[in-house]
């Protein structure tokens, strides 16, 4: 069974090479970011505190993403279901978690893959990036997104995430550099750090991966 973590800064198209995986695997996806979204629209208990957080760019407390984190991915160990967590783990205790959950369930994680993608382009892909309300699909607008424009694939109403926006952006990036940065080397010690490189389009790094899966035999 395969477990799969993530890692990459926001835009380095965890959630595209997830959804790509996905198919190809049979795995299901865990976006913890996806989650919080929908928990936010339906303005439940859990979304209205993390709207608080996510808004300003800032993480969700740590304790919050671990419960969730231990409920989901204990019915998918339950059901034989392989799966991809796409934003989680954020910090080192949330690695630390994890590890220890997979350790009590006496499973391991398959490896941690680093999308690895330059500062400047992760600039430029969020702040020309565009969100499905209905499928949470994203594409990309380098030059404005056109007035009409409907998600590519289900044809839902494109948005621009709130946390998307300029100053937020550069908030994100720099959360991510001292709070999810270091998990490269958390994982790196453990031997189960993996590294694509992420600077090309889509099907370039897809390809990127499935060679490096094949190449660990992992099917
Ligand atoms: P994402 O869609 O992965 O970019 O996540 C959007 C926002 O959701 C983040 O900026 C955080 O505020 C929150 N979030 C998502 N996953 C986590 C996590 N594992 N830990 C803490 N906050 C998270």
């Amino acid at each position: 069974m395969i477990r799969l973590v993530l890692l990459g800064g926001p835009g380095s198209g965890k959630g595209t090479q997830a959804d790509i995986l996905k198919q190809k695997y049979q795995l299901v996806k865990l976006s913890t970011g996806d989650l919080l979204r929908k928990e936010t629209e339906k303005n439940t208990d859990l979304g209205k505190e993390a709207r608080s957080y996510m808004d300003k760019g800032e993480l969700v407390p740590d304790a919050v993403m671990i419960g969730i984190l231990r409920k989901i991915t204990a019915g998918f160990e339950s059901k034989g279901q392989g799966y991809i967590l796409d934003g989680f783990p954020r910090t080192v205790p949330q690695a630390e978690a994890l590890l220890k959950m997979l350790e009590k369930q006496d499973v391991e994680l398959s490896m941690a893959l680093l999308i690895d993608v330059p500062e400047e382009e992760l600039v430029r892909r969020l702040t020309s990036r565009w969100t499905c309300r209905e499928c949470s699909a994203t594409v990309s607008f380098p030059d404005g997104k056109p007035e009409d424009a409907k998600c590519p694939k289900c044809g839902g109403e494109l948005y621009q995430r709130e946390d998307d926006k300029e100053a937020t952006i550069l908030k994100r990036l720099n959360v991510y550099k001292e709070n999810t940065a270091p998990l490269i080397g958390f994982f790196r010690e453990r031997g189960l750090l993996e590294r694509v490189d992420g600077n090309a389009v889509p099907g370039t790094v897809s390809e990127r991966i499935q060679d490096l899966f094949e190449k660990k035999g992992i099917k």
